[in-house]
């Protein structure tokens, strides 16, 4: 008998990893319409300007609204996207609708209007050859200056490859674009890649400003941080600012930046704008 309470549960077992195989080929197969099908969104998180706080930039989030299991995060799809290749074609469409957004709300009601939006670039995207070409044109079809555009790419991804790294960021940044570094701090971080990638925008990775009330150590850290960008000429980014405190701790140490829950979550761009300008108009 207990040899066929063993065997019960390898089937058990087996079937539950035929089930998320399955699942998994299934969700792969309905990623891949996914663009074509209109199922992404575009979401806008407002980075603020210190220490007013109000919206200065954007970052561009994707989220898929998929029908079978409804809107799914970034955390849910965007390996599997990775791993297939997928994520090019994501990514150029998230590229092209946030320059498209946000030129349209310039064009608008330039008051409120982002002054630059992020968008996220994943590894793939440095190594394809036609990557400045393609931004050029983005740009060139939404009409948005490419002084509004930042892109965002990760410690890890830019750590790569240094050489190529800094030749696809210097064409890029010939553009006018510019280019920030994501989760700093994160990675295996060098400060000669600091040296050697040109880049114009430190985000402090959201793990530095968790806990960073009633820790002198971490906030020694951070304001030091703060201070190297700025001495380099860098744009700081705070990210994942989740209560006032944190936000007083940041404005005092100088830094200009931040983004996160307490200014703002990441919400479709239609009600942001709308939020906004509601704002604006309402004496
Ligand atoms: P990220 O680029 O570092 O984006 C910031 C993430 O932190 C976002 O998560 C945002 O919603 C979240 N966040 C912002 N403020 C706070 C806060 O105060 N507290 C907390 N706990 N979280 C906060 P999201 O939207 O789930 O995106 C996760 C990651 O997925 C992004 O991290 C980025 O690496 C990736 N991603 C998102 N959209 C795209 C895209 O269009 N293309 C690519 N390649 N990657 C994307
Ligand atoms: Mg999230
Ligand atoms: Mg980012
Ligand atoms: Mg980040």
């Amino acid at each position: 008998a207990a040899k066929d309470e063993g065997k019960n549960r390898f089937m058990i077992f087996e079937n539950r990893m035929h089930e998320q195989l399955l699942s998994r080929i299934d969700q792969e197969a309905r990623l891949r319409e996914a663009v074509g099908r209109g199922e992404l969104r575009l979401y806008l998180q407002p980075v603020a300007g210190l220490p007013d706080g109000r919206m200065h930039g954007a970052e561009a989030l994707v989220r898929w609204q998929d029908p079978q299991r409804g809107l799914q995060q970034p955390g849910s799809f965007i390996p599997l996207a990775e791993e297939t290749g997928m994520i090019i074609e994501i990514d150029r469409w998230m590229l092209r609708e946030a320059c498209r957004v946000v030129r349209q709300w310039q064009d608008l009601n330039p008051p409120t209007a982002p002054a630059f939006v992020s968008v996220n670039l994943s590894a793939a995207h440095l190594e394809l050859a036609d990557l400045t070409e393609q931004v050029s044109i983005a740009l060139a079809e939404t009409g948005l200056s490419p002084h509004c555009l930042v892109l965002e790419l990760t410690e890890t991804v830019l750590m790569r490859d240094v050489a190529v790294t800094s030749s696809r960021l210097e064409e890029l940044r010939r553009l006018g674009v510019k280019i920030a570094i994501d989760d700093f701090g994160t990675g295996y971080s060098s400060l000669g890649y600091l040296r050697d990638i040109p880049v114009d925008v430190l985000k402090i990775d959201r793990s530095f400003i968790t806990g960073l009330v009633g820790n002198g150590r971490q906030q020694e850290l951070v304001s030091a941080v703060v201070q190297l960008g700025h001495t380099l000429g860098l744009r700081v980014v705070a990210e994942g600012v989740e209560d006032g405190d944190q936000l007083t701790l940041l404005t005092v140490m100088g830094c200009k930046f931040a983004q996160g829950y307490f200014l703002g979550r990441p919400e479709p761009a239609a009600t942001l704008y709308e939020r906004l300008n509601a704002q604006v108009l309402t004496p």
